[in-house]
């Protein structure tokens, strides 16, 4: 169920048969080569979180969208949040999720440029005490190359036939096919050799490959396989939401470890 379509009334019995589990999908408005919706990342992480809640209860918080995307800030229509403001908003939603009642809180990434930032930001929940805690997964990436699909799986990228398949099966009125390149776009311009071969990256490693965020030749792509790709990541996530919902070792060792870090 989603938290928007609720009424307040309805709310703590939701917050109850759910188990206290809220799934928040990080997501992000960003080009997608030629052919995609810059809302791309927010469809596939909506609909996603709707087929896993439906295997296994859980309470859909409304589309987060201000995660991070420095990266794309020279493409039009991109949502680029100051970093600083990024962590600090995270925080406070989390804190009104479980404010609300909701204790676990699993933050699903369908951007693949928040793994660096959730990784930190889990980090950050050790500073101090907290009476929720925070999941993280990466349903996509988990699942990836699990299927048999009609290209390389390591070729697929950004806007690649992966995502593009998604879309075709999410919304197919907003791919447009006809716009993706038949040329040799979406391969890496292999900018920086030098550096990457003594293992030195620079914040400009991205669109040094990849500047029309276009990574993995989208033509084989088709909404049969999208939907096979939506249902594998979802049974993955949905796998995640029963594991969240017996852990009780996590909250625990939090509590431990908040108490010894506060004797210091
Ligand atoms: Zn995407």
């Amino acid at each position: 169920m989603r938290w928007e379509e609720l009424s307040s009334d309805q709310f703590p019995a939701a917050v109850k048969q759910c188990e206290g589990v809220c799934l928040v999908a990080l997501s992000v408005i960003e080009r997608h080569g030629h052919h995609l919706p810059l809302g791309t990342d927010m469809y596939e992480g909506r609909e996603l979180l709707k087929r896993a809640a439906a295997l296994e209860p859980a309470l859909i918080f409304p589309d987060h969208i201000l995660t991070q995307i420095p990266e794309a800030r020279h493409c039009p229509g991109t949502i680029s949040i100051d970093g600083d403001l990024i962590l600090r908003l995270l925080d406070n939603v989390c804190r009104e999720i479980a404010r609300n009642g909701l204790k676990k809180i699993v933050l699903v990434n369908a951007h693949g440029g928040n793994r660096n930032l959730l990784a930190f930001f889990n980090e950050l929940q050790l500073y101090g005490p907290r009476d929720y805690v925070i999941y993280v997964t990466h349903p996509y990436t988990n699942t990836r190359g699990a299927l048999e699909v009609p290209w390389e799986p390591a070729s697929d990228g950004h806007a690649g036939p992966g995502e593009t398949s998604m879309m075709l099966a999410i919304r197919p009125d907003l791919v447009a096919r006809q716009q993706i390149p038949s040329d040799d776009e979406s391969k890496a311009r292999e900018h920086l050799q030098a550096l990457k071969a003594v293992g030195v990256q620079t914040g400009i490693w991205w669109y040094a490959d990849y500047p029309t965020h276009y990574a993995g030749d989208a033509r084989p792509a088709t909404a049969e396989i999208g939907e096979q790709l939506l249902d594998a990541a979802a049974q993955q996530l949905a796998q995640a939401i029963k594991a969240i919902k017996a852990d009780t070792e996590t909250r625990r060792l939090l509590d431990e470890f908040y108490a010894g870090s506060q004797q210091q």
